[in-house]
């Protein structure tokens, strides 16, 4: 039988929980799921503004600072989309905010531990 306790859960996907939800991807034992009233995610939608730029260090991911062997590193993103050695050598200064939004999308679509709301869904 399936049990549905959850040891924890989590209202809203943002960067917060998203973090969260990467940190206890690497603890299978945890029941954890995390709920989104979006149907995708969206890091502050309408505010990716052509030339913005992360004003912090690529290392304040979602992971890294604890968990530096984590998959759901920026770098692991950048090697997944065969991009760390262009980003490499071309030494960017600053990450652009649009990148860092992909960043998170794609640890969000990722996870396993998260739920959204269902598109066109009259219930929901
Ligand atoms: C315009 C703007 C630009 C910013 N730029 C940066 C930046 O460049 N760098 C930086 O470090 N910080 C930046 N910030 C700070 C920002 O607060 C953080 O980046 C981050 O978005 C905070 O994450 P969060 O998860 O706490 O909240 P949010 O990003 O607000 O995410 C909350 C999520 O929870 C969902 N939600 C809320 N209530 C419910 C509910 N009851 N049920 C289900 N889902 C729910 C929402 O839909 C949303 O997806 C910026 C903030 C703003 C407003």
């Amino acid at each position: 039988m399936t049990s549905h306790v959850l040891d924890l859960a989590g209202a809203g996907i943002g960067p917060f929980n998203l973090s969260l939800a990467a940190q206890l991807d690497s603890v299978p034992e945890l029941a954890v799921r995390f709920f989104e009233r979006r149907p995708s995610f969206a890091w502050h939608p309408g505010m990716m503004l052509p030339g913005a730029e992360m004003q912090t260090s690529i290392l304040k991911d979602l992971v890294t600072a604890t968990n530096p062997t984590s998959p759901w590193s920026f770098l692991s993103y950048l090697v997944a989309h065969k991009r760390f050695y262009q980003f490499l050598n071309a030494e960017y200064e600053a990450v652009p905010r649009k990148e860092f939004a992909d960043y998170l999308g794609w640890v969000a679509r990722g996870l396993t531990s998260l739920r959204r709301k269902r598109a066109r869904s009259p219930c929901q």
